[in-house]
Formats: C-alpha cells, sequence, structure tokens
C-alpha cells in the first residue's frame, strides 16, 4: 500500500487526504493543531464557496453541514457614490446556491471524520528538518500548510506574481443579528459593496459554531482608512470600529447593523498577505522533493473569494494524478506536471483577482452599470465566481467585452 503524508489539516489536505482514504492509500495527516483546538480557534477566513467546489465535497460525503448552513442565492454588487448614496446597486442570482460553513467548524468535523474512516492524524508542527527525514518514510509528501513557514520551500514564480506586498488590509467579524438587505429580504446572498479607491465591503451569510450568521469583512486599500488594525483591537473594540466605518462609508449597509454582535470570543481577524505564486516542488536541504498545494502554491487576495474554490479544486486534481500515477515513483517531473494540471484553472482566478485589485478599467466600469440595466450580464458576472474562466472570454479583455455588451 502506498504511503502518503500531508502536512496541513486545511481545506486542500483534508480533502485530499478524505478522499485518498476512499482508495487503497495508507494516508497519514500531521497537522499543527487538535480538532479541539481549531474549534476553539481564532476564526480564519469568510470560506465562501460556489457549486463546483461544494460538488467536490458533495461528491464524496463531505458536506456533513450542508442542510444545517444557509443558502446563498445570488450576489449584490453596490458602488458607493457621492453624500452616502450609491452610484450603483443590483442583485443577481447564482444558478446555484453558494455556502459558507466557518472552518473551524468544518476542519475540526473533517479532522475526526478523517480518523473515524482509518487515517492517521498526528498533532505536530512540521519543520523543514522534519520533512528531511519524513520524505524517506514516504512515497509522496505533500504540503498543504496554507501560507505558514514552509511555504519557505517554495521558490517564488515571478512571472506569475506581479505584486511584492499585500494590496489590501482584511479585517473581519462573525455576527448575529443581521438584519436582511430590505430590497430582498428573503434571498440571502453576498453582498460586495465597493467604496472607490478605498475598499471593499463584503458580507457574507455563514454557518459557525453558533448556527447561521453573518460576516462582515472589510477588504482596505493599503494606506487608506479601511487599513487600520495594526493595534489589533480587542474583539469588542474591533467590531465597533467595522461598524464605525460601515456608519461613514456604506450607510444603507449601517442600517442592517443596529442589532449585530458578535457570534464568540474569536470571532474577529485582522491581517494581509502578498499574492504570490510558487513552484510546485520544495527541494529539501537534504535533497529530498515535497509537493507544495493550494495556497501553498497559488496564494490569492481574497477578493473574488477563491481561495478555499481553489483549494478544493486542487485536492481533486491532485487525486486525479495520484490516482493514474499508479505504483508509478512521485518523481519531481510527476510533481511538477501534477501542479501544471492544477494551474490550467488555477491559472484563469489568479488573472481574475489580480485585475479586480486594481481600479477598474473604462469596460470593467461599462460591465458593471451595464448589469444594472442587463440582468443577463448581471447573472453572467455573478456565476463567473462559480466558474472564472468564464471571465477570458468577456471581463478581462475590453474588446471582448465590447463584443458581448454589443450582443447582452
Ligand atoms: C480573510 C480571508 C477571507 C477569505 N475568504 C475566502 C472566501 O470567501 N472564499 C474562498 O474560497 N476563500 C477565502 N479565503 C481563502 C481561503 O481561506 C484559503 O485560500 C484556503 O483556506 C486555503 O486552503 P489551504 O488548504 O491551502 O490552507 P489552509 O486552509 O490555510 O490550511 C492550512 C493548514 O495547515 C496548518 N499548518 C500550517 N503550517 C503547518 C505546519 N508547519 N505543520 C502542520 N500544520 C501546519 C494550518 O494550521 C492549517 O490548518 C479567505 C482568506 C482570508 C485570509
Amino acid at each position: 500500500m502506498r504511503k502518503i503524508l500531508i502536512v496541513g489539516a486545511g481545506q486542500s489536505g483534508l480533502q485530499l487526504a478524505l478522499t485518498l482514504r476512499e482508495h487503497d492509500y495508507d494516508v497519514t495527516v500531521m497537522s499543527a493543531r487538535s480538532p479541539e483546538e481549531i474549534r476553539r480557534g481564532r476564526v480564519m477566513s469568510t470560506q465562501a464557496m460556489f457549486h463546483s467546489a461544494l460538488q467536490s465535497e458533495r461528491d464524496h460525503g463531505l458536506n456533513l453541514w450542508e442542510a444545517d448552513t444557509v443558502r446563498i442565492e445570488g450576489l449584490g454588487l453596490s458602488i458607493a457614490g457621492p453624500d452616502g448614496g450609491r452610484a450603483l446597486d443590483w442583485f443577481a442570482p447564482l444558478d446555484h446556491y453558494a455556502q459558507s460553513v466557518d472552518q473551524r467548524v468544518k476542519m475540526a468535523g473533517w479532522a475526526e471524520l478523517f480518523e473515524e474512516r482509518g487515517g492517521k492524524l498526528i498533532l505536530h508542527g512540521v519543520t523543514t528538518a522534519d520533512l528531511n527525514g519524513l520524505v524517506d518514510l514516504y512515497d509522496l509528501v505533500v504540503v498543504a500548510a496554507g501560507k505558514g513557514e514552509l511555504v519557505g520551500l517554495f521558490d517564488r514564480d515571478a512571472a506569475r506574481s506581479p505584486y511584492t506586498v499585500p494590496q489590501r488590509a482584511l479585517s473581519l467579524a462573525y455576527v448575529h443579528g443581521l438584519a436582511p438587505r430590505p430590497e430582498h429580504p428573503t434571498a440571502p446572498g453576498v453582498r460586495f459593496n465597493i467604496i472607490p479607491g478605498v475598499g471593499e465591503l463584503f458580507m457574507i451569510p455563514a454557518y459557525t459554531l453558533s448556527g447561521n450568521c453573518d460576516i462582515l469583512f472589510f477588504e482596505g486599500i493599503p494606506g487608506g482608512p479601511l487599513d487600520c488594525w495594526d493595534d489589533h483591537p480587542k474583539p469588542a473594540e474591533h467590531l465597533r470600529r467595522i461598524l464605525d466605518l460601515i456608519e461613514r462609508f456604506l450607510p444603507w449597509e449601517y442600517e442592517r447593523c443596529a442589532k449585530v454582535e458578535l457570534t464568540d470570543d474569536h470571532a474577529t481577524l485582522a491581517g494581509g498577505y502578498t499574492p504570490v505564486v510558487r513552484r510546485p516542488v520544495g527541494n529539501l536541504p537534504a535533497g529530498g522533493a515535497v509537493l507544495g498545494m493550494a495556497d501553498v502554491v497559488v496564494a490569492n487576495d481574497p477578493i473574488t473569494g477563491q481561495g478555499s474554490n481553489n483549494a478544493a479544486k486542487c485536492a481533486t486534481s491532485y487525486l486525479a494524478s495520484i490516482l493514474e500515477h499508479g505504483d508509478k515513483p512521485f518523481d519531481q517531473e510527476w510533481m511538477q506536471a501534477t501542479f501544471d494540471r492544477y494551474w490550467a484553472s488555477a491559472h484563469d482566478v489568479t488573472v481574475w483577482t489580480n485585475a479586480l485589485l486594481q481600479p477598474p478599467p473604462p469596460h470593467v466600469q461599462q460591465i458593471l452599470g451595464a448589469a444594472q440595466a442587463n440582468p443577463a450580464v448581471a447573472r453572467r458576472f455573478v456565476n463567473g465566481f462559480d466558474d472564472p474562466s468564464d471571465f477570458q472570454d468577456w471581463f478581462l479583455d475590453p474588446e471582448k467585452a465590447a463584443a458581448y455588451l454589443a450582443t447582452a
């Protein structure tokens, strides 16, 4: 039986581990934290996931919280105008619902499920020195450790990484008590509010330790008024600051916040990271090689809410590559080919996400404006979050955008 070690108990590592257990593999996951520590820890993400990524979980019986989790039926976009008004404001349905299950709930539950399904879970924060020895004990070592220190093993791919510093200051709070948007009281949706030159506020229906909730998630342009978290405020002050910023920049959303309260004591998060693509093969000082996965190799800014989706798609793609390889050695050539297969879809997400971090060029402004009057345009934009490859055919190219708008 082939032995596979996966370092990191997140979306990608646990999904790959659980799905490998359906086949004849001896799978070990090394996790820096126990399921209980994950559950009792701080929130990590907003983790909104769209249909095809959710389907990849359903296909393997990993959708343990689907029935309880609020269904995200669509996505609304608003652009703040002068005097507290909205220059644009529209909502379009998703063809299939999205969902967001707090990673504290999901990863803790999946880690326990992995053990129930015969996997070995070892609690250990893995170092490069550990990996030097571990590569000799396994047929394949996959590093799925997110943005942790092990990324240092994987060289940055400069040609695919246009940024060298974080593009947004991130700050979020999980809350109960958010009132629905009065225009769509019965259709829970992600609200994508753009404050030109300042940043974005996403409001995302989600499921957490205490049931359904909403996430208030600011992405602030560095140096601007939303970039104000360096003092790491305590949770109550963190929420108060988020609400003050909503009142100042997005008063129509503030009206919904009168009764919000934090879901728990660990429901806030602030920080930032540089979007980056790395080379997939990590060469160890002692000579062995490990394969990087998901955020380790492709970490995009969360402005498009794609990282967990990518992690799920990476798990599906790597599983197929492992199964198809049979008993042949998992050498560096195979590792590169395995990543290249995943990159075919991750490329489209990366290009689109990096584009959205920039001020919208004229053709994007035209698209977003046309969506206000034309539901077909709005629907195409919204459903691109499930399949970002579609944006290559219209959104990202001025000529293609003009051709599409002329016929839409
Ligand atoms: C604020 C924010 C909002 C986001 N919103 C969304 C969204 O709405 N939709 C979306 O799709 N994506 C979103 N993302 C991105 C998404 O959370 C990540 O892309 C996704 O979790 C990556 O999965 P992963 O498996 O690569 O890594 P992770 O989920 O980060 O898992 C890595 C695991 O490895 C463990 N680990 C790290 N180092 C070690 C070590 N040395 N030894 C052992 N274990 C280790 C960590 O503790 C962690 O459990 C968001 C991210 C942030 C920061």
